[in-house]
């Protein structure tokens, strides 16, 4: 198959488009990108990368950090983490708190906010603070992706703490339920940390391959998590990756994903690669515009699905 015709291909039809979504503005720091911006990279189980556009281009990861959060949370407290986060799909915005007071406190799943801040503060609880916390975060990332000069940006993190209103809210609404162990600055400031950091869509195809292959790191052997795990953080990222979204991305990509408002995407095609599509302007649901359509066209182009 011929990936970088494909990426090519895919990258023209959707930079022709008129409609590019709109750059999600909650902040000044993400409000000021350049909506022209697209770039898509795969990485193969030997390393192989095939990237086009502005692949080298670093972004605000955002909520594609709550992939790798889980997966640091789910190493270590295993099915208890199950507890204090479901994993049911939630049908309404990342940031919403009706159903979070209707649920006692439980949030659906760790991909919308509120289960992502629930799964922080018990990498809180693990590491004792903020700085440990964050290291470690810093530290896995830098693992999977194979690159140590991943770091995030100062400057996202104190906007989003300006502006971070709804989060606050959501954990001081777990901390009314018992469900939350630390102090609520140190979970938000934790959380705005890691969604703050920058990649770019070659590093964040690279970090996916873990979980394209059953928690083993195809390029060095190294294991991450179990085989069983790897399988139940893919699931979570089909039904539950794309917010309110999930099920139209299931239905037109047909692969497992996560977004964040930087408008970035990762996906996995289980036992072939990883894959990363970045374009700023998002639409309704808060994902990428051009990300999503550029998903869509590969998987239709490529075949490749897990249906
Ligand atoms: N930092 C953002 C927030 O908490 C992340 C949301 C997202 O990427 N969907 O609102």
């Amino acid at each position: 198959m011929n990936y970088q015709l494909i990426l090519d291909e895919v990258a023209e039809e959707v930079m022709s488009l008129k409609n590019k979504g709109k750059v999600a503005n909650y902040i000044p720091a993400l409000e000021n990108v350049d909506i022209e911006q697209f770039g898509m990279s795969i990485t193969l189980f030997d390393g192989t990368e095939y990237s086009t556009g502005n692949a080298n281009t670093l972004f605000s990861i955002q909520s594609i950090s709550k992939v790798f959060t889980f997966t640091m949370a789910l190493k270590l407290y295993g099915t208890d983490l199950y507890k204090r986060i479901g994993r049911e799909p939630s049908g309404n915005p990342f940031n919403s708190l009706v159903q979070l007071e209707y649920e006692q406190g439980i949030p659906r799943n760790p991909f919308i906010n509120a289960g992502a801040l629930n799964v922080t503060d018990s990498l809180l609880s693990h590491y004792h603070n903020s700085i440990n916390s964050s290291n470690a975060i810093f530290k896995f990332i830098r693992d999977i992706a194979s690159d140590n000069s991943i770091t995030y940006n100062k400057n996202v993190a104190l906007s989003e703490m300006d502006h971070g209103f709804r989060n606050i809210a959501l954990a001081n609404l777990m901390k009314s339920f018992n469900n939350l162990d630390n102090e609520v600055d140190d979970v938000v400031k934790t959380y705005f940390k890691h969604c703050a950091i920058e990649m770019n869509t070659k590093m964040l195809s690279r970090a996916m391959l873990y979980l394209a292959n059953h928690g083993v790191d195809p390029i060095n052997g190294i294991r991450y998590i179990t085989e069983e795990q790897a399988k139940r953080i893919n699931a979570v990222m089909l039904t539950c990756g794309h917010y309110d979204a999930s099920g139209d991305f299931a239905f037109h990509v047909g692969l497992p994903g996560k977004s964040g408002v930087g408008g970035g995407i990762v996906v996995v095609v289980p036992k072939k690669m990883g894959i990363s599509v970045w374009s700023p302007g998002l639409n309704s649901q808060g994902n990428s515009l051009l990300g999503t359509k550029a998903l869509e066209l590969f998987a239709k182009k490529t075949g490749l699905s897990i249906f």
